[in-house]
């Protein structure tokens, strides 16, 4: 097959020119080629020449003018170019081969074919050659292309020995799969699902890229729900494993939580493409397990399953080495109110319930619906429209009382400072309690946020307070 005529940027040409000044056997190679069968746009470039890489790069980055930004990476023998958006990787072919002993590959220089050996999947090993005489002549040693049209992830050679010399693997079938829509075959899963357990030798920063690549597809369920019947999500994840099942007692059951957990997530992909909102509704449930109680009377419960599961965030995205810092907040906060806008729709809504949940989502009030709407599922269709439709009415209400009180971005009128200065007193307690229930009036409607009458409110707290007013 001969992909010449879809090679149509200008940089193949500049590179398989300069190879051949140069000598050198170049392909370009991997995900790119994969992607460019499925016509998907991909960013990254990646050649590789049977001779030096970083040769090869320096003379291209050459006749590319010299200027664009350019990062040789010695010990690794690659080298980077930088072309607007488009990242061109440069490395030489090489052969990798893996001792029992040592995780690490012995790696030494190779001809394409070696390097096609060492790749992870049929579909990612395909090369598409660069140099005059066989320009855009696709070498496909393992029939990627009928693995592409066929829709399959599979190994190049024994899922076995592919696995076990890069468990991350594993996981890439998965991701793979998952944003592809593609079956993973069966002795390659097979293999997963025998060699699950080795995936612990591979570093949390390694194995969160692809469950974060996972969570970034359109349809995540997929992805999780192989990886929970490879038995990886339990190795990786295990308090997501604990959501799954279902109890009976008494002819009463609860729902399954994991599946329960998937729908919300696939439901909240139709809404965003934000990682850490799709986290949040990951962990939303997360704290059913240790919170689940059976009453005689009311069934099964989850009392304070939200603020546990709050609690539960930051370890879990410790352990995951997911960031630890405004992300991870957010995520706390969206798992800590979740429940929050469904219990205004089942109740009379008062403004200062609403004020309340805007007050306290603040900025994320947005993504809290979103959750809030991803969170409402059930077999019966009807009591879904049902519930959606009342939490319409929520909705309209939230953005009335937003538009007249500006509660979601709320700061009090009346800072601590001047609560000091009025009544001359020093840093302490006091001052937190009058401010605390300056904010409480504001959001109970007992007064408008607004200078005069808040600080007419001050006053009167300050003299049930028996304190002195020294400026006013
Ligand atoms: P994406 O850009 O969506 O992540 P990709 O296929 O380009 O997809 P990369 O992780 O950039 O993925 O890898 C580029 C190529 O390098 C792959 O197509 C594959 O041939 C090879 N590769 C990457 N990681 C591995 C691995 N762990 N084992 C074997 N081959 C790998």
């Amino acid at each position: 097959m001969n992909l010449s005529k879809s090679l149509d940027d200008k940089i193949f040409t500049t590179v398989g020119r300069v190879a051949d000044e140069q000598q050198l056997e170049t392909y370009v190679v991997g995900g790119f080629v994969r992607d460019l069968v499925l016509k998907r746009s991909s960013k990254d470039l990646d050649f590789v020449c049977v001779g030096q890489g970083i040769k090869l790069a320096e003379a291209v980055h050459k006749a590319l003018g010299g200027q664009l930004p350019f990062t040789v990476f010695k010990s690794f023998g690659t080298a980077m170019i930088k072309n607007g958006e488009q990242e061109l990787e440069f490395v030489g072919a090489r052969r990798e081969s893996y001792n029992r002993e040592s995780r690490k590959p012995i790696v030494e220089d190779g001809t394409l074919e070696d390097d096609q050996n060492r790749r992870d999947f049929t579909i990612n090993a395909m090369a598409i050659s660069l140099n005059k005489r066989d320009y855009g002549t696709l070498v496909d040693p393992f029939n990627g292309i009928k693995d592409l049209e066929d829709k399959i992830i599979r190994t190049p050679l024994d899922p076995k020995i592919t696995f076990s010399d890069d468990p991350l693997r594993m996981m890439r079938a998965i991701r793979f799969a998952a944003q592809l829509n593609f079956d993973i075959e069966a002795d390659t899963f097979e293999a997963i699902t025998e060699m699950a357990a080795r995936i612990e030798i591979v570093s949390a920063e390694r194995v969160i890229v692809e469950l974060n690549k996972i969570i970034l597809c359109d349809k995540p369920s997929y992805g999780f729900k192989l990886l929970f019947y490879s038995g990886l999500l339990k190795i990786i994840f295990p308090e997501m494993v604990a959501l799954q099942g279902v109890q009976t007692i008494e002819d009463k059951s609860h729902k399954d939580n994991f599946y329960h957990t998937l729908q919300v997530l696939d439901n909240i992909c139709e809404a965003t493409d934000d990682l850490w909102v799709r986290w949040a509704a990951i962990l939303h449930d997360i704290a059913k397990p240790a919170t689940k109680r059976f009453n005689k009377k009311v069934g099964w419960t989850f009392h304070g399953h939200e603020d546990k599961g709050a609690r539960m965030t930051p370890a879990i995205f410790r352990r995951l080495k997911l960031p630890l810092g405004a992300e991870m907040k957010k995520v706390q906060k969206l798992v800590r109110l979740h429940l929050r806008p469904i219990a205004l729709s089942k109740e009379e809504i008062t403004d200062a319930a609403v004020r309340r949940v805007l007050f306290e989502a603040g900025e994320d009030t947005d993504d809290l619906m979103k959750l809030c709407r991803a969170d409402i599922t059930s077999k019966n269709q009807n009591k879904v429209e049902r519930f959606l439709k009342n939490f319409d009415k929520v909705e309209v209400r939230m953005r009335e009382v937003e538009e007249k009180d500006k509660i979601r971005n709320f700061q009090p009128i009346i800072t601590g400072e001047l609560i000091m200065s009025t009544f001359g007193l020093p840093p302490g307690k006091i001052v937190g309690e009058l401010k605390e229930a300056l904010r409480e009036a504001v959001l109970e409607g007992v007064i408008k946020n607004e200078y005069e009458q808040a600080l007419e409110y001050l006053l009167k707290l300050g003299r049930e307070k028996g304190l002195e007013i020294v400026n006013n």
